[in-house]
């Protein structure tokens, strides 16, 4: 009985791990078509300057529109990717997207333009030899300058081969790009990669805004915000407060110092015509209150 009972659980236990490994193997095909079929586009999302109330930059953000299952999120997709090595073309894929997208808005808008297009960058494009050599290749293609392009990496972007990827940042500092920090705050040597890479800006984790104003953590995270913009400051480091989706959050992280902000709150991710017309809207001129008062009104 007890026998019978083993056998059938590592059966089962088979079978999960089958149907597991089907489904990864169907949406990595399914994802290798869906990118030939150009199924894949981006969104972009405002990140607003807490002092103007203008658009700064926008960040470019991929999305699936898969046939049958709707509009899918980087999360449900790009895991896999990730592990099949399917990121690196993806990552072209994006990088061209946003160049093409940010030389159509600098040939219509010129200076106006909501540029620069933030690209999020995945740790096999950094520990590609021939990385640099790429996006150079998509700016000739497409038009667009690479300071109408910002870099977005994370530690685990630059973890595999940090020496390479330090170098090659530099070296796409120096042909223009901005370079970002992503997610700060929630790795293990962040600090690390403050002092050996050149970081233009740094984008505060999601986590430490969403503890602002929450009655139980807000006096921990007003001190971690407040002194990694301190400590920004002394290394003449912008800093963005990501995933703000209150009022209260927007000006507490604004009291703490954050000259930037992205979230729900100002625009969620969308459409470029839409990021266009806010645009338009917001300008550089009005503050954030001035702005909440004319769009109630
Ligand atoms: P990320 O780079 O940190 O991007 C910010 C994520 O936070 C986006 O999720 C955005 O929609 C979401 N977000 C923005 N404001 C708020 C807010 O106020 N509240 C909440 N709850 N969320 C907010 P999304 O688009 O699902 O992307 C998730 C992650 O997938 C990104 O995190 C990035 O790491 C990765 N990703 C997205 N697009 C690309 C891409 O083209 N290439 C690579 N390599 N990674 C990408
Ligand atoms: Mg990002
Ligand atoms: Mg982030
Ligand atoms: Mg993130």
């Amino acid at each position: 009985r007890a026998k019978e009972l083993g056998r059938s659980r590592t059966e089962l236990y088979d079978e999960r791990l089958r149907a597991r490994l089907d489904a990864r193997v169907r949406v990595e095909r399914e994802l290798h078509q869906g990118l030939e079929a150009g199924e894949l586009r981006l969104v972009y999302q405002p990140v607003v300057s807490l002092t103007t109330g203008g658009i700064r930059s926008v960040e470019a953000l991929v999305r699936w529109d898969h046939p049958e299952r709707g509009t899918l999120a980087p999360g449900e997709f790009l895991p896999i990717a990730e592990e099949s090595g399917l990121i690196v073309r993806i990552g072209e894929h994006v990088m061209r997207e946003a160049c093409r997208q940010a030389a159509s808005w600098r040939e219509r808008l010129g200076d106006d333009a909501p540029l620069p297009i933030h690209v999020n960058l995945a740790a096999r494009q950094l520990s590609q030899t021939t990385f640099v050599e790429s996006i150079v290749r998509v700016l000739a293609e497409t038009g667009a300058r690479a300071a109408d392009i910002a870099l977005e990496i994370t530690e685990s972007s630059v973890i595999e081969n940090t020496l390479l990827a330090s170098d090659m940042l530099r070296e796409l500092k120096t042909l223009g790009f901005e370079i970002l920090l992503d997610d700060f705050g929630i790795g293990y040597s962040s600090l690390g990669y403050l002092q050996q890479m050149p970081i233009d800006v740094l984008k505060i984790d999601r986590s430490f805004i969403d503890a602002l104003g929450a009655d139980a953590d807000d006096e921990r995270a007003s001190a971690i915000v407040r002194a990694i913009v301190g400590m920004a400051d002394a290394l003449g480091i912008d800093v963005v407060a990501e995933g703000v989706e209150t009022d209260e959050q927007a000006r507490l992280s604004q009291a703490l110092g954050c000259s930037l902000a992205q979230g729900f709150h100002f625009a969620r991710p969308d459409r470029p015509e839409t990021v266009e017309a806010l645009h338009e809207r917001w300008g550089y001129a009005l503050t954030p209150s001035e702005r909440t008062a004319s769009a109630s009104r």
